[in-house]
């Protein structure tokens, strides 16, 4: 239902609560942050965004950092519930992604990746996504995480607005859209995405709005937008070098 995700220099957890709270309006049964910062810090609780507030008020120096991902859930797929909320996550923690919209063929892909033995812990369509990328990053050796992530989106149908952190990349978000809005806030030395400006006026009136099919690289001090079609056709370009 909403998203939102910051990277600078200010503390993270308590910015990502404030949006969350300028984007309850738009209604929602659950909500959930993750943070960078070593392995990632996931926190998410079905409920209004206030009972999250007081959960990561309790984790205190646990959620410290300055890049993360928040979601305001709108149950499509499996019940309102703590461990259906998103951020949703590896196993290992390296990847933590929130997603707006429906995975249409959830079922299939979550049925490929369950037969190499990933374990599924939620009943939503997100959860696969975190799998998918760190299935196919393993696969890809070369390949960096915008590339991996705009080639596990292609295998996917539907609709999505998504934002993904890695544990690896301590100064990277993606966002990426289909279907679903995602806006760029651009900020000095800050960077933020979101479903919706109203969670990023407050911060900067410099926005960027994606376009269909767009992936977005996010740093603290740069950020990159490009076509995933035309990513995907890149690499495929790159990993099978035309003879001379
Ligand atoms: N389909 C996802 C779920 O049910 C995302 C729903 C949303 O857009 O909030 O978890």
């Amino acid at each position: 239902c909403g998203i939102f995700a910051y990277i600078g220099d200010r503390q993270a957890a308590a910015l990502l609560v404030t949006a969350l709270k300028r984007l309850e309006y738009r209604g929602y049964d659950s909500a959930g942050i993750g943070i960078q910062g070593g392995p990632l810090k996931v926190r998410k609780k079905v409920g209004k965004v206030s009972n999250l507030e007081e959960d990561v008020s309790k984790a205190g120096d646990q959620v410290s950092g300055t890049c993360g991902i928040a979601h305001t859930r709108w149950a499509t797929h499996g019940k309102p519930s703590d461990v259906n909320s998103h951020p949703h996550t590896t196993a290992d923690s390296s990847v933590a992604v929130v997603h707006n919209g429906v995975i249409e063929n959830h079922q299939a892909l979550k049925k490929q990746l369950a037969s190499k033995g990933y374990t599924f812990v939620s009943q939503t369509d997100t959860e696969l996504l975190a799998h998918l990328v760190k299935d196919l990053k393993g696969q890809m050796e070369s390949a960096n995480w915008t590339q991996v992530v705009a080639t596990a989106l292609r295998l996917c149908e539907g609709a999505y607005g998504v934002a993904f952190i890695f544990e690896d990349e301590p100064d990277l978000i993606i966002g990426a859209r289909k279907g679903s809005p995602l806006i760029l806030g651009v900020g000095e030395g800050e960077h933020m995405l979101a479903s919706d400006a109203s969670a990023i006026v407050e911060h900067t009136k410099d926005v960027v709005y994606l376009r269909e099919g767009e992936i977005v690289e996010v740093r603290r001090s740069s950020f990159k937008v490009m076509e995933m079609t035309a990513v995907v056709k890149k690499l495929a370009q790159q990993e099978s070098p035309r003879r001379p």
